[in-house]
């Protein structure tokens, strides 16, 4: 039987620490720190993430800022808008809502972004930052599966650790921090995707699995050994007539066949994804006390 990694009670620890300091801040008279958001558009999902990460910022105490524009603003608009934030020395950071609509360039707005306001950790300082070593800004789902393996004292120096995908958000970034010189860290990485051959051949070699994939039960009881550390990022709506929604949410891990065998194991919902907005509100408190940027 594994031990269930919960990221629901990890993530509600984390917002207390963080308010605590706040608090602390605010007796002090210190400056309250306060996260900006600026979503584009009316997508459905978009509004309900902005809307729960102003909410967490309510929680801690924080101050923050919601500009909401239509989504047939301009490329030009929104950079003057980035340009706003960027020079506005109350807001210590602040985030654009992905996805933007086709006609804005993602990548030109978040290199816009200060470095030192980028609490997303998506701009490329940041993850240069991140790769060489140096105090950076991590990103949300990096960060969370760092903190719970830390905070459920997971060994990570000397494993192997498989990643399963390479994108830059997720696979990426996490085969770095856990070959880092750190701790969590000093693991022994594999990194698979969609060329690699015969998966299983590596999976079957791993101390730690993340799967961050995208393809819903795609780790199978086979191809893990007992003890194996699972970490499972994926999130996909499966169609599912006994659900008032009518999907249901997958993991990337077969979980009834690999729970049993494993030592630590993430559950989808309620494992990775809830440690997104404490990751958010860690760098927007490590923003305002000029701790990466001084
Ligand atoms: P992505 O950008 O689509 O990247 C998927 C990666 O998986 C790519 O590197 C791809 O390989 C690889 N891949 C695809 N099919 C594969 C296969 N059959 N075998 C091995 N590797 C394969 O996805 P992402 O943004 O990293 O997200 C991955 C999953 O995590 C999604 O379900 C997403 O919804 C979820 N997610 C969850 C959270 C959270 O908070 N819990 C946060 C972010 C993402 P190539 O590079 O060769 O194409």
């Amino acid at each position: 039987m594994a031990t269930i990694i919960n990221g629901v009670t990890t993530a509600q620890e984390v917002k207390d620490e963080i308010a605590e300091k706040v608090t602390i801040i605010r007796e002090n008279g210190g400056k309250i720190p306060h996260l900006a958001a600026i979503l584009v558009g009316d997508d459905g999902a978009s509004q309900a993430y902005v809307g729960g990460k102003v909410k967490a910022c309510e929680y801690v105490g924080f101050n923050s800022t919601l500009r909401k524009f239509d989504a047939d603003m301009s490329e030009e608009e929104l950079l003057k808008v980035v340009d706003e934030l960027n020079e506005d020395p109350d807001i210590d950071g602040y985030i654009v809502q992905l996805p933007l609509p086709a006609h804005i360039s993602a990548r030109k707005i978040t290199e816009r972004i200060l470095p030192e306001k980028d609490v997303d950790g998506f701009h490329p300082v940041n993850v240069g930052r991140m790769v060489k070593g140096l105090p950076a800004y991590v990103s949300a789902t990096p960060f969370g599966i760092m903190q719970l393996l830390e905070r459920y004292g997971i060994e990570t120096e000397g494993k192997h650790c498989v990643v399963i995908g390479r994108s830059d958000i997720v696979g990426t970034p996490m085969s770095i921090l856990l070959s880092r010189k750190s701790k969590p860290g000093n693991c022994t990485v594999t990194v698979c995707h969609s060329r690699t051959p015969n998966i299983k051949e590596f999976t079957l070699q791993a101390d730690i699995v993340i799967a961050a994939l995208g393809i819903p039960e795609f780790l199978t009881g086979d191809m893990v050994n007992e003890g194996v550390v699972v970490i499972d990022v994926g999130i996909s709506r499966v169609p599912d007539e006994t659900k008032p929604r009518g999907y249901a949410l997958k993991g990337d891990v077969k979980y009834d066949e690999v729970e049993p065998k494993a030592s630590f194991i993430t559950p989808v919902p309620g494992g990775v994804g809830p440690m997104t907005i404490a990751a958010l509100l860690h760098n927007t408190l490590l923003a305002s006390q000029k701790e990466i940027y001084g």
